[in-house]
C-alpha cells in the first residue's frame, strides 16, 4: 500500500496520496501533504494548476459550495418510477482526475465502504491517508453542519407512533438546498445514494478515525479523496432516502461505534435557530 500511494524518486515524481487529495474542493491540501508526506512531491490535478515551491496557498472559500463538473447517472431503477428503492434522485459528482484514481485505490466511495464506515471502524488504509495528508483528531467542540434550521429528532430516541426505534443520530430540519457544512478536516469516504433509506450520503473520515455521515442530502458537492476543511460547504440539505420532510440526520461514530452527536458539539452554547420548536422529522 506504501509503494501505491508514494512513488518518489528523489523528489521528481507523483506522490499518488497527495495528488489524490488534491480536487477542486481542496486548494488548502498542499500545505498539508507536503508537511505529511516530506519525501514526495506534491503534483496536483489539472484543475488546479501546480505552484510554485513554497509558494501560498490561497484558504479555502468556506462559503461557496465546491463546483461539480459532471454530475453522476441516474441509476437505471430511478428513471421511470421514484419508487422508494431508488433512494434519490441521486445528486453527487461524477469523480474526476488524480483524485478518483487515489479513492478508486484505497477502494473508497464504493458501496461496499460506505456500509463499513458506518458499521466498523475505518480501514486501516483510509487512516493511514487521512494521517498522510495531514489530518489530525478533529477540533472540539465540532462546528455546527448547519447554519439554519431547527433542532429534529435526538440521539437514541424512539419515534412516538409505530414502537420505539433507536435513533443512530441526530436530526436538524433545514429547507431543501440548505448549506450543509463539514464539522471538522476530514478525507470524503463516500458521496452517493447506494445505502438504502439514506438517501444522497455523504460519509466524511477524520483524522483519528472518528466519521461524520450527512444524510437524505439533496445534493452533494464534493466527491471521495477529496479532503474537505470545517465549516466548507459540502452538500446541501433535502429529503432523499426515507424521510418525512427535509432534515439533516447527521451520525458521529468513534472507532466503528456511534455517538450522541451533542456530545461533540457545544451544548451550552446552542445557536439561536436550535432552540425553536422541534418538529417530528424522519
Ligand atoms: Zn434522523
Amino acid at each position: 500500500m506504501r509503494a501505491l500511494l508514494i512513488t518518489t524518486l528523489a523528489g521528481s515524481s507523483v506522490a499518488a496520496l497527495a495528488g489524490g487529495a488534491l480536487g477542486p474542493a481542496a486548494p488548502p491540501a498542499a500545505a498539508h501533504a507536503e508537511r505529511a508526506t516530506p519525501v514526495a512531491e506534491v503534483v496536483e490535478d489539472a484543475a488546479t494548476p501546480p505552484k510554485a515551491p513554497g509558494s501560498l496557498v490561497a484558504a479555502p472559500d468556506l462559503d461557496r459550495l465546491p463546483t461539480v463538473l459532471q454530475w453522476k447517472a441516474v441509476p437505471r431503477r430511478c428513471r421511470r418510477s421514484r419508487s422508494r428503492r431508488c433512494n434519490g434522485p441521486r445528486r453527487v459528482p461524477e469523480p474526476v482526475g488524480k483524485t478518483e484514481a487515489f479513492a478508486r485505490a484505497l477502494g473508497l466511495g464504493t458501496h461496499q465502504a460506505a456500509a463499513e464506515m458506518i458499521r466498523t471502524a475505518p480501514r486501516w488504509e483510509w487512516l493511514d491517508a487521512a494521517k498522510r495528508l495531514g489530518l489530525r483528531a478533529p477540533r472540539l467542540p465540532l462546528r455546527w453542519p448547519v447554519d439554519e434550521g431547527r433542532f429534529g429528532r435526538g440521539y437514541g430516541r424512539g419515534r412516538a407512533a409505530g414502537g420505539p426505534r433507536h435513533h443512530r443520530g441526530i436530526d436538524f430540519t433545514a429547507e431543501v438546498g440548505t448549506p450543509v457544512r463539514a464539522v471538522a478536516d476530514a478525507l470524503v469516504g463516500y458521496a452517493d445514494n447506494t445505502v438504502a433509506g439514506y438517501g444522497n450520503l455523504l460519509v466524511l473520515i477524520h483524522g483519528d478515525g472518528s466519521v461524520s455521515s450527512y444524510a437524505h442530502l439533496s445534493a452533494i458537492h464534493v466527491f471521495p479523496g477529496q479532503v474537505v476543511r470545517r465549516g466548507q460547504q459540502v452538500a446541501q440539505a433535502g429529503t432523499t432516502g426515507i424521510s418525512r420532510g427535509p432534515h439533516l440526520h447527521f451520525e458521529w461514530r468513534e472507532g466503528g461505534e456511534p455517538r450522541d452527536p451533542m456530545d461533540r458539539f457545544d451544548r451550552a452554547r446552542w445557536p439561536e435557530w436550535m432552540r425553536r420548536a422541534r418538529p417530528e422529522t424522519d
